[in-house]
């Protein structure tokens, strides 16, 4: 496990709002984000709320994604 050990890069497209799964409450920007590759980020979300912490994937359609 690696946390917090690499810097967040810069965010360069648009930033993900992503509610609390627990309260509900807006997240403005991931506690962390991890890239798997150029087309897929995995998301560590930490509610300031409820303390709720949670992931989210998200994945960008690439120019050959015809390979499932
Ligand atoms: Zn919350």
């Amino acid at each position: 496990m690696k946390l917090r050990s690499q810097a967040v890069p810069a965010f360069h497209q648009s930033r993900p709002i992503v509610p609390c799964a627990q309260c509900g409450e807006a997240l403005f920007a991931p506690e962390w984000s991890e890239y798997f590759d150029d087309r897929r980020i995995r998301h560590f979300w930490s509610c300031d709320a409820c303390n709720y912490q949670f992931e989210t994937m998200v994945c960008y359609p690439g120019p050959d994604a015809q390979a499932a």
